[in-house]
């Protein structure tokens, strides 16, 4: 037992949580922009062992429980008790995701003629199959191997991470521990994700026979997920979008909206070229606001431009939290928010506009450019509403672990039109909802979009008054309060799917 001097109070959980998670921040960032060989995250944990023990959820749960009707008090506490509890079940399954990872890296999919392919290239190489015999059977070489050997790892530790968060005894089962910590209305989300796609059928219906159908020579029925990586890849564009002029037209934007797009020198931009960096772009906060990484290797191409923009997005999000501020607020809350910011900047590159005059699209291009997008876009949203309801099944509890992979397959390819494989049934799962948060974020970045044409015109990227309305309204306010009360406070309009219909309608008129 410690002694009282040594008692953990609120205080010093906040201090200290702040200390730890900027260490494995730190730790993270160095890793993966090659200045380190590796993260050490398993001596960090150790060395901060008391941040998450059981004294701390005890604390949590005390300021948790202690409701004195303090709106803000409340929100940061629900924050502290969600990253507890989130905290606990990734320990719980912390070896389980070690020897996944130990497995994928070492995993071989072998091909009926012989041919050995990594596992971890295998989605590349479906993508890269222009012929589609051979995307198919990649993909039922890799769903054999992981039926075989991933499938049983991955119900093992989902089965784990059940088990650690419900018996914490907060809540009903896991999906009501989730609402109760997250303050997400789960089963609200699922209902109107529903409706989004009875609303988007029809279009997607349309979408799909032009672009899979007529585009790829594929019918209906027999269109799988391998056919669907194939027709997502998008490298028809990649010429219009050049990787030189990518950070200056980047940045110039971010200026023209009135915003410093490094910061005052919070954000540090690496484009460094070093061994052990990695491909894509990311974005690193080390200290909130002050010290925050965007790391990028330009190559060229649209998914570049689109990674730049949604991790600028969240760079700009933590260099704008107001310093000496909670803890909570800047490190912890909805992550819906940071990712609807980081959603609000990738997708001007569905804007007119925005396309003509930073990426220099001819205008027949654009047109062009606009549709394909919108089959992409609402292809990931049909998905992602499809993977909530298949979640609730697999988290609620009323169906047997047995059924899951039927489950998985019928929920995914209905909405999709494509055909899933069930031995993805628990690959192919963002653990702890965190799928929602995307789709908050989704909604979140279409409501402050239509916010900003309203208030800015709707070339607001441009206007230099749009910037600094951003930040006092949005970014200094960190995750504070959760997305919807957010969307509420600056939006006037409860989160919805109603704008991102509008934009998909607009975009395919
Ligand atoms: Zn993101």
């Amino acid at each position: 037992m410690p002694n009282h001097a040594d008692r953990l109070t609120p205080e010093r959980l906040r201090r200290a949580g702040e200390v730890f998670t900027a260490a494995v921040a730190r730790a993270w960032w160095m890793a993966h922009a090659g200045h380190a060989p590796g993260a050490a995250l398993q001596a960090l944990h150790e060395r901060h062992a008391a941040v998450l023990g059981e004294e701390a959820l005890a604390v949590a749960l005390e300021l948790f429980r202690a409701d004195d009707g303090d709106v803000a008090r409340r929100q940061r506490a629900r924050a502290l008790l969600e990253w507890q509890v989130e905290s606990r079940a990734a320990r719980a399954v912390a070896a389980l995701d070690e020897r996944e990872i130990a497995w994928s890296r070492t995993a071989v999919v072998t091909l009926p003629w012989g041919e050995r392919l990594p596992y971890e290239q295998a989605p590349i190489a479906i993508a890269n199959a222009g012929d589609r015999g051979r995307r198919l059977a990649i993909d039922e070489a890799r769903a054999a191997l992981v039926a075989r050997e991933l499938a049983p790892l991955r119900r093992e530790r989902f089965a784990r991470e059940r088990d650690a968060v419900e018996g914490l005894g907060l809540a009903g089962g896991y999906v009501e521990t989730f609402a109760e910590v997250s303050g997400i209305d789960i089963r609200a989300l699922a209902a109107d994700a529903a409706a989004f796609l009875r609303d988007t059928e029809a279009l997607w219906h349309e979408l799909f026979a032009e672009f899979v159908v007529r585009g790829g020579g594929i019918a209906a029925g027999e269109a799988t997920r391998a056919d669907a990586l194939y027709l997502l890849r998008g490298h028809a564009f990649d010429a219009h979008f050049p990787a030189g002029h990518l950070e200056p037209e980047i940045l110039r934007q971010v200026r023209e909206m009135g915003l410093d797009p490094l910061a005052g020198g919070r954000i540090r931009l690496d484009t460094a070229d070093r061994p052990g960096k990695r491909a894509r772009a990311f974005c690193a906060p080390v200290q909130v606001p002050d010290e925050v990484h965007l790391v990028l290797r330009p190559q060229g191409g649209a998914a570049d431009w689109r990674t730049f923009l949604h991790e600028l997005g969240h760079a700009l999000h933590f260099a704008h939290m107001t310093p000496g501020t909670p803890f909570e607020d800047r490190w912890l809350g909805d992550h819906s928010i940071t990712e609807g910011l980081a959603m609000l900047f990738d997708h001007r590159l569905h804007d007119r506009g925005w396309l003509a005059r930073y990426a220099g699209l001819p205008r027949r291009v654009v047109a062009a450019w606009r549709r394909a997008a919108a089959f992409e876009e609402l292809q990931f949203l049909r998905r992602y509403c499809a993977k909530l309801a298949y979640e609730l099944v697999l988290y609620g509890g009323g169906a047997s672990w047995d059924d899951l992979p039927g489950a998985y397959a019928d929920t995914l390819g209905a909405a999709t039109r494509f055909r899933y494989q069930p031995a993805d049934a628990l690959v192919d799962v963002d653990p702890r909802f965190y799928g929602a948060r995307y789709l908050r974020a989704w909604q979140l970045q279409a409501a402050l979009g239509t916010t900003l044409t309203e208030r800015f015109d709707e070339d607001w990227w441009r206007n230099p008054a749009s910037g600094p309305w951003l930040a006092a309204e949005v970014l200094a306010h960190g995750q504070r309060e959760p997305g919807h009360d957010l969307a509420q406070r600056v939006t006037g309009q409860a989160l919805s799917f109603a704008p991102l219909v509008r934009a998909l309608e607009a975009m395919v008129a």
